[in-house]
């Protein structure tokens, strides 16, 4: 991040306005978020108040024009303290870019500004229970009637459910044939006629991620709100909203292995022992043991923030980059949280406080999509020259 002659990136300055909006009020919030499954208000409006909902959108539309490198830091740096303001923070940010990429001069009038304003949260509603993690396949379709389209299908797990103020959500033309990736997106705003929420969100981890249903029933959206044009869809998918997304994601779980090592070695330093009177640390396996979780966590953040500069190049080995830091992070962050607790002996399985935390947030890792599974399979194909899809 540092640049030729001294200058500071401009990355620097994101990570240090999300650290100290992380570290001030995030950090405030994050145990009550936790323990009670609440959406975190307080965080998102400092995150808004701190002009960081403009990051990834373009300076033209008055954002801050960042890219993948900015988000994977920030999310980074709001998923250690929070998993689930991460990924709330990490999806609206997604969900801005794909509105931004193509938005008329009205889309930027109506949510881009307000966004840039710290005024409007928005969110992205792409997987559906029936075709679960292949969010590629949306089934929910829609149709034109008059000045409007008419929705209907069902999204699932969608964050920030009905807080959001709107949702990027993918559909299908009502008679379209079903290729894979051949989809459209469009503006759902939360209030919408025919739109309502269901199964609350009660998970084991993210729980204050508010991921629950979304029930589009002859739902009414403005023809305004559909982003791009027909023919955009698959350069949405595979240029914007999957670069994007995996990017969101890997910052908040790379957060989230720091968090689980960093409060490990606080435990190790000050757990000493009567019979020793030595720091559990001092021990040479255990010592041997934090140094590899270090290197982890180290090595996977430099994948990242690799991907993360080739996407901003418009590199072509990004893609392959992208896939291997999800799904490296995400086993990353599932086995240093799991060790830490190891670590940490009793005491933390005794709390449900941070570290337990880490654990379970960690492990949606692996289940959200694209699921290391998917990417897995996507890294082996594109190094083939296979089709994706
Ligand atoms: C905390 C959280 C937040 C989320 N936020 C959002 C959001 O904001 N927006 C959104 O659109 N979605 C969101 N999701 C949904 C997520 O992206 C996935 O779509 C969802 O988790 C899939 O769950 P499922 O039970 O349907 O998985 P399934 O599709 O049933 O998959 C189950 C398992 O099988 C594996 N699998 C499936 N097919 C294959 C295959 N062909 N080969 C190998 N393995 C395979 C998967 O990798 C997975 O591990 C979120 C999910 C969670 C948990």
């Amino acid at each position: 991040m540092n640049r030729p002659g001294g200058t500071p990136s401009p990355v620097l300055g994101v990570r240090d306005a999300a650290r100290r909006v992380a570290t001030s009020v995030v950090a405030e919030h994050a145990d009550t978020v936790d323990r009670e499954g609440l959406w975190p208000q307080q965080g998102m409006q400092a995150i808004g108040e701190a002009g960081l909902l403009g990051l990834n959108v373009s300076t033209e539309a008055g954002g801050q024009g960042q890219g993948m490198l900015a988000l994977a830091v920030a999310t980074e740096e709001l998923g250690r303290v929070c998993g689930s303001t991460g990924l709330v923070f990490g999806m609206h940010c997604v969900a801005a870019k794909v509105i931004d990429v193509r938005a008329t001069e009205e889309q930027r009038r109506r949510f881009l500004q307000p966004i840039v304003a710290g005024e409007h949260v928005t969110s992205l509603a792409l997987s559906e229970p029936g075709t679960g993690v292949h969010f590629y396949l949306p089934r929910a379709t829609f149709r034109p009637k008059g000045d409007a389209y008419v929705v209907n299908g069902h999204k699932g797990f969608v964050t920030s459910g009905g807080h959001a103020d709107s949702y990027v959500t993918s559909v299908v033309g009502a008679h379209a044939d079903l290729d894979p990736g051949t989809f459209s997106c469009m503006v759902v705003e939360r209030d919408a006629p025919g739109a309502t929420w269901t199964h609350p969100w009660d998970g084991m981890g993210m729980r204050g991620n508010s991921s629950c249903s979304l029930l589009l029933e002859d739902a009414e959206v403005p023809q305004g709100n559909l982003l791009g044009s027909e023919g955009d869809e698959t350069w949405y998918l595979f240029e914007v909203i999957a670069p994007y997304f995996i990017v969101a994601m890997t910052g908040t779980y790379l957060g989230i292995a720091q968090a689980a090592l960093e409060t490990t070695i606080e435990h190790l330093r000050t757990r000493v022992y009567d019979h020793t009177g030595e720091q559990l640390g001092a021990a040479d396996t255990i010592t041997h043991r934090v140094g590899e979780l270090w290197a982890t966590v180290e090595r996977t953040r430099q994948l990242l923030h690799h991907a993360a500069r080739l996407g901003d190049a418009n590199d072509p080995g990004a893609r392959s980059a992208l896939f291997a830091s999800k799904a490296e992070v995400a086993d990353a962050a599932i086995h240093v949280a799991n060790e830490a607790m190891t670590l940490a002996g009793g005491k933390a399985y005794g709390r449900n406080d941070r570290l337990a935390r880490a654990l379970r947030d960690a492990r949606a890792a692996h289940v959200m999509a694209p699921s290391t599974d998917l990417l897995k399979i996507w890294l082996g194909r594109s190094l083939l020259d296979l089709p994706l899809l």
